[in-house]
């Protein structure tokens, strides 16, 4: 059955999408501002289709990793404000400042940095100052971001546009950290507000927090995986809670073809290292895919793969161009047949998160590592 389709593909359903941003909206109400969280091109999906639609669908505000990921956003015409979540290096401040492009702080050497170029160019940097409350990566405790933030009113050419710190369990609010997380905020948020200087949006969930219900909400939260479909790996592979996931539906599916297949004899083996021999008369398919485009080399002899409805093993070491499976029990498997990796054929499915889990890694990683020779197809 010859297909005329590519040799790999990514199908990005926005149906999806906006099935599950309305899923987000039910669990945060009304009154809550959504962040939407496109880094890293929304997590391999195509950041400019996904904030599109998103924005189409009223979503204001999109949380991005750099500032050229912004100014991508706004290039294609894609309206709201963007927010860099995490820092930038100095080379990105102009750029940033000349688009209006918001930017998380956490230092004094970057306020200082950012006012500085605000004043000599004549603009406003817009800056939510990060709190850390124990992820540890960037910011300063409650007590000292207390005094960045009397800093940035100080300063010249600085506008705070938020206050936000970031939970580190991918539990959410099931972990009992994330409680002693807020504690913390509030001892930089009780002061602050006591002392008339908070301003902005207060934001802290992330897609995990969401879907555990955690409160309080703050004005604004920071879905970033919920929104494509999947949730974090903890939470993904545990059924616990009944239903999470089912609010839920995974807006990427990854497809190959099968190119080429052949029978082989007990005893022969199969890729790299000969890892996988077959142990009775085989027929193995090659599928152009491989570890650059999403499928980890960590699936070798242990991940599946949908074809005509049945769902059959990957054999052998997967390379960086090609994986084999073993189609022997996939009656009429041909050359030309689509193979799902990621994704629904049939009744059968294969999430993100399941492959994530049988290769040892997070779904972010999955959807992130499928590169950019692989063309992401709306649908
Ligand atoms: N907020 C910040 C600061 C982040 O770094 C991220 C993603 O890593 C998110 C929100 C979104 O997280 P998630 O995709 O788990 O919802």
């Amino acid at each position: 059955m010859a297909v005329n389709v590519p040799r790999v593909w990514a199908e990005i359903d926005l149906a999806a999408l906006e099935h599950n941003l309305r899923a987000i909206r039910a669990r945060i109400g009304p009154a809550v501002e959504l962040i939407l969280v496109v880094k890293a091109d929304a997590y391999g999906h195509g950041a400019v289709a996904i904030a599109r639609r998103a924005a189409a669908l009223g979503v204001i505000a999109f949380g991005v990793g750099t500032v050229e990921e912004a100014l991508e956003l706004g290039a294609a015409g894609i309206r709201g404000r963007m927010i860099v979540l995490g820092t930038i290096v100095d080379e990105e401040a102009e750029p940033a400042l000349r688009g209006g492009v918001e930017l998380g702080v956490h230092s004094a050497d970057r306020v200082r940095m950012l006012s500085a170029l605000a004043v000599k160019l004549g603009l406003t940097a817009r800056v939510h100052l990060n709190v850390d409350t124990g992820m540890g990566r960037l910011g300063s405790g409650p007590a000292r971001a207390l005094e960045l933030l009397e800093e940035i009113h100080a300063s010249p050419g600085l506008e705070l546009a938020g206050s936000m710190t970031h939970v580190a369990s991918s539990r959410g609010a099931d972990d009992p950290g994330t409680a002693a997380q807020l504690r913390s905020f509030d001892q930089y948020l009780g002061p602050a507000r006591e002392r008339g200087l908070l301003r902005g949006w207060t934001h802290v969930a992330n897609s995990a927090c969401i879907f555990t219900g955690l409160e309080p909400r703050f004005d604004a939260v920071r879905p970033g995986i919920a929104a494509l479909g999947m949730l974090p790996a903890e939470m993904g592979v545990i059924p616990a809670g009944g239903g999470r996931l089912e609010a839920l539906r995974p807006v990427l599916s990854l497809r190959s073809q099968v190119v080429f297949f052949k029978d082989v004899e007990p005893g022969t083996p199969i890729g790299y290292g000969g890892t996988w021999r077959a142990t009775r008369r085989s027929r193995i398919a090659t599928l152009p895919v491989g570890y650059n485009d999403g499928v980890p080399w960590r699936l070798g002899n242990r991940g599946r793969a949908l074809i005509r409805g049945c769902e059959v093993p990957i054999v052998g070491r997967v390379s960086m161009d090609y994986t084999t499976i073993d189609i022997t029990d996939a009656p009429g498997a041909d050359v030309g047949d689509v193979v799902t990796l990621i994704g629904r054929d049939g009744e059968r499915e294969l999430s993100a998160s399941c492959l994530a889990d049988e290769a040892g890694t997070i779904p972010y990683e999955i959807t992130c590592s499928i590169g950019r020779r692989v063309p992401r197809m709306i649908v």
